[in-house]
């Protein structure tokens, strides 16, 4: 019975393959790659030959036949340019028209960015949100934020370096000064996690422009719904803390903590930090 397999790749480490991932992808007949190129590289890194054939967002429908025919002969792996295929890559579609057909699906684990981040980020892993790449434009961004304000979950988001600043500021807006982690360059040289209330990370940003590959986790409405419960003064103490060490002005910092904290502002511009 053909199978199609799910093989997760790299996202900047080669080193992040699984030895059972470089055994399918020796063994099938055929790869199905989104960037034949990128593959390629891969599988050369590995001294890898099976054959490869494209399957990306613009060919997605129209070789979804050719893929399964392939698959009436033979073991099919399907992989992206990096991490989980299907994850804000091509796969959701074939998976489905290959059950369809009764084709046996098998998923290897193995990188995504998403999981990456929310496991590093510090935010809670119990319940989460991943909702793949935010709207580009503004209001777009900004009323899919607000649909998401009661949203307990760890929000995570993909997102361009580009975009990460206004995108921090709408999640300062609309959200609340919430924790957020930026996990930028995971798995490369240059792999950073900058953790803090969105308004002390985005100030960081402004000043120094981010490159590379960014992944944002955003803390969930719990946290919110705890200030119900004003703070005790050590939380809201280090609270103030946190924030002025991530280099917001003590006006902001004090206002951002009482929000959240239940308290009046000018008490908590007032604490006495030692
Ligand atoms: N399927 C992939 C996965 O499972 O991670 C995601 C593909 S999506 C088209 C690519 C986006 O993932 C990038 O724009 C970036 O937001 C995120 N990403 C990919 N590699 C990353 C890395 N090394 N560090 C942080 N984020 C990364």
């Amino acid at each position: 019975m053909p199978t199609l397999y799910l093989v997760p790749t790299p996202i900047g480490n080669l080193e992040d393959i699984t030895l059972r991932a470089l055994r399918i992808l020796r063994e099938v007949r055929l790869i199905a790659a989104e960037d034949t190129r990128t593959t390629r590289k891969l599988l050369t890194h590995y001294e890898i030959t099976t054959p490869l054939t494209s399957y990306h967002e613009h060919n997605k429908l129209t070789k979804l036949d050719a893929v399964l025919d392939a698959l009436d002969v033979g073991d099919v792996a399907l992989v992206s340019d990096a991490g989980t295929p299907g994850i804000s890559d091509p796969g959701y579609e074939l998976v489905k028209a290959a059950l369809e057909r009764a084709i046996t699906v098998v998923p290897l684990p193995g990188a995504s960015a998403a999981v990456a981040a929310l496991v590093a980020s510090g935010l809670p892993t119990d319940r989460f949100l991943f909702v793949g790449f935010l709207p580009r434009k503004d209001k777009a961004l900004r009323d899919t934020l607000a649909d998401l304000r009661e949203e307990r979950a760890t929000l995570i988001a993909y997102e361009s370096p580009n975009r990460l600043a206004a995108t921090l500021a709408a999640v300062r807006d609309v959200l609340g000064d919430r924790p957020v982690a930026v996990a930028r360059e995971l798995t490369k040289l240059f792999e950073e996690i900058r953790r803090g209330p969105a308004s002390a990370v985005l100030a960081h940003y402004l000043e120094s422009p981010p490159k590379g590959e960014i992944t944002l986790v955003i803390g969930g409405a719990a946290d919110e719904t705890a200030a119900d419960q004003p703070w005790d003064e050590d939380r809201v103490r280090a609270a103030l803390q946190d924030r002025l060490e991530a280099g917001a002005g003590r006006k902001d910092a004090a206002r951002a903590v009482a929000d959240l904290a239940g308290w009046n502002r000018r008490d908590v511009y007032n604490l006495d930090l030692q």
